[in-house]
């Protein structure tokens, strides 16, 4: 790349490569994986901002961040949690360590995990929308201190399909409320079956004094985000992501175009009392 064009290369518009450093398959059809950049750094990811990967040859998808680099590591690595569902994500499941995949970004909002200070902090995930959400518990645990009860719910649909079973149990003997339930049990499960909205009925946390984080599949994050709000969680303080076709990830194309909000730019973090109406609306 010329040293020109290199210097109007943002992230935003071209994907820069980075090398797969580290796969790790957390389900059948689930993996994470660690990326290195090869030539430049992109900026600083936040959780709750994606970027789009490029399986090179096969096309473009947005992934979330899944993860925060440890204290002692590089903050130039990126961690994303993809499910292999079509031929991109397959493709990038595939890819092994040495493997280059092209990223752009960072898009899109992000949770504002320290807004959360002083507050109860309660997360709620569906299936891969606990890969989203990770980075908010790491963030939160790294400044234990500045925030009140932590509480972690989490749906799968069977305990097969549960991710990071290590981080589960870790952050339970940290202290985090940690309550799992799934739709379909197996031989051996003792723990909850049935839907993730209803564990929050029981969650200790004061609603007065809580912020909401949520993702997952819209009709888990509609009835999430109403039972907070009906145990008095106010709606401006419940955020939800919001997931939408994206093409250029920039606010260009429309292509994720939901009511008023352009979600990769506006989105994919919203809070609730915006949400609320829009989550009726269907994909086209
Ligand atoms: C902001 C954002 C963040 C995302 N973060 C993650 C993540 O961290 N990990 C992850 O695994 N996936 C994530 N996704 C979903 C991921 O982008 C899609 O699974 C991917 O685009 C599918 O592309 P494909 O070519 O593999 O499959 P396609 O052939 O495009 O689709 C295969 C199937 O998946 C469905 N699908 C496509 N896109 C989505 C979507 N956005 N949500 C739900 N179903 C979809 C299609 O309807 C189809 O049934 C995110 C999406 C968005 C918009």
């Amino acid at each position: 790349m010329s040293t020109s064009l290199a210097s109007r290369v943002t992230g935003a518009e071209l994907p820069l490569p980075y090398r797969v450093i580290a796969r790790h398959a957390d389900t059948d059809d689930t993996v994470t994986l660690e990326l290195a950049y090869e030539t430049a750094p992109l900026p600083a990811f936040a959780p709750g901002q994606f970027a789009m990967l490029t399986a090179y040859g096969i096309g473009e998808v947005p992934i979330s961040l899944s993860g925060l680099p440890a204290p002692h590591e590089t903050a130039r690595r990126l961690t994303h949690t993809l499910r292999a569902v079509g031929a991109v994500t397959r493709a990038l499941h595939a890819a092994g360590p040495g493997t280059v995949i092209g990223v752009r970004g960072p898009f899109g909002t992000t949770w504002d995990v320290p807004s959360a200070a002083g507050h109860d902090v309660v997360v709620v995930a569906g299936g891969i929308g606990l890969a989203p959400v990770r980075p908010i518990v790491q963030a939160v645990l790294a400044e234990r201190d500045r925030y009140g009860e932590v509480v972690l719910l989490v749906g799968a649909r069977t305990p097969a399909d549960l991710l990071y079973r290590d981080d589960l149990d870790r952050w339970a003997a940290a202290g985090v409320q940690v309550g799992v339930t799934v739709d379909r049990p197996a031989e051996g499960w003792n723990g909850h079956v049935g839907v993730v909205p209803a564990l929050v009925a029981s969650a200790r946390f004061r609603p007065g004094r809580s912020v909401g984080f949520v993702c997952g599949p819209e009709v888990m994050m509609r009835f999430t985000a109403r039972a907070l709000t009906d145990r008095g969680v106010p709606a401006s303080r419940v955020r939800v992501s919001l997931e939408r076709n994206m093409r250029c990830g920039a606010g260009w194309c429309g292509h994720c175009q939901l009511g008023p909000l352009l979600l990769c730019r506006d989105g994919p973090v919203v809070d609730y009392a915006r949400a609320e109406p829009l989550l009726d609306v269907r994909e086209l």
